[in-house]
């Protein structure tokens, strides 16, 4: 069933999507990858010969755009993605649109996100944590010197690729703000830090503060403030008692403090040089940041993959009617059956 095609989004059709370089008809549909607020990530295979590396292809319904006033959103989403180039960050290879949907080519990580992995684990192991928090701090570092503040680090947003290297993704909530401040609340309740909370004006040291929370989740299993109702979170990330598992030895509870620091001019990450002073704390004493960079260094998870095309380390889901969507038998086959 095609969704309904409106006036609006006729008008609103700009060539912001448009794109010479793919259409619908560039791929092959496979399974369906993850669902979002507004979007359903497939992976897709190109049918053009000299590229046929499995892709992800996140597909967003115009009218929900629309309806949800998003159109800003996602343009900002689109533009942002296509300044960055690192290796630690999902990169954008192009966006198209039709009459109902617009699409963005994104390549394709295939370990599944972090948070899957964490939920598999309980907690990682400290040296595990290590790696993955050290690979985001040069990938913020990058972000932030760009300017740009990502505002959502959870480990949903954390992607894992063939070789174990993380992908930070979903651009959905990054903002430029070159040094200034911006003042929209939004992000996830447990990672928010305490200034977007009161509403003061944030910039990108709520990275940093994210990073402590998402450090703090990896070894302890739950986050550092959490409760059923986000208006609980909210007051007990203003209270700011911070309490550590047994488990965590000084090194550790002295960076996560620092990170988790409420007041912004004390936080790790106020001045300039953040990341350098992440960098230089006594808990990444034995990181060789240059190696990592260069990817170097061991990662401590390689996917375990039967094929290119193999969704293992996704959920499964239900495969949707009203977006493009894969033929039937994909969605079940053996992964060794037809590559
Ligand atoms: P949200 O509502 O959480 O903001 P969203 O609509 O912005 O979500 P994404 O978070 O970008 O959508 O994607 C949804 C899910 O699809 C991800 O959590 C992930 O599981 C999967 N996914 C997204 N991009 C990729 C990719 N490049 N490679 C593999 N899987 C991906």
């Amino acid at each position: 069933m095609e969704p309904e095609k409106t006036e609006t989004s006729e008008k609103q059709n700009s060539d912001h999507f448009r794109s010479e370089k793919y259409s619908m008809d560039s791929f092959d549909v496979l399974g369906t990858l993850g669902v979002g607020t507004f979007s359903r990530v497939r992976l897709v295979r190109s049918k053009d010969q000299s590229h046929m590396k499995p892709l992800a292809l996140k597909i967003l319904k115009k009218t929900s755009i629309l309806k949800m006033r998003q159109i800003k959103h996602l343009r900002n989403e689109k533009e942002i993605m296509e300044q960055l180039d690192h290796s630690f960050i999902t990169k954008i290879l192009g966006t198209f649109q039709d009459d109902y949907y617009v699409f963005f080519v994104l390549e394709y990580a295939c370990g599944g996100e972090l948070f899957t992995r964490m939920k598999k684990l309980g907690t990682f192991p400290a040296q595990d944590a290590q790696f993955y928090i050290a690979e985001l701090v040069l990938a913020l570092e990058y972000l932030h010197d760009k300017g740009i503040v990502f505002r959502d680090l959870k480990p949903e947003n954390i992607l894992i690729d063939r070789l174990g290297h993380i992908k930070l993704s979903d651009f959905g909530f990054a903002k430029a703000i070159s040094d200034g401040k911006t003042y929209t609340m939004c992000g996830t309740p447990e990672y928010l830090a305490p200034e977007i909370i009161l509403g003061k004006g944030h910039g990108r040291e709520v990275d940093w503060w994210a990073l402590g929370v998402l450090l703090y989740e990896m070894l302890a299993g739950y986050p550092p403030y959490y409760d059923d109702s986000p208006f609980n979170i909210y007051q007990k990330i203003l209270l700011g008692r911070l309490i550590f598992p047994p488990h965590f030895d000084d090194v550790i509870c002295s960076l996560i403090s620092g990170l988790l620091e409420p007041s912004i001019q004390k936080r790790i990450g106020y001045k300039q040089n953040a990341a350098s002073e992440l960098k230089n704390h006594a808990w990444f004493s034995n990181i060789d940041f240059s190696s990592l960079l260069a990817k170097e260094c061991a990662s401590p998870w390689v996917p375990e993959l039967m094929s290119e095309d193999d969704t293992s380390n996704f959920n499964t889901y239900p495969d949707s009617l009203d977006q493009p969507h894969a033929p039937k038998f994909t969605r079940d086959r053996d992964p060794f059956i037809g590559f």
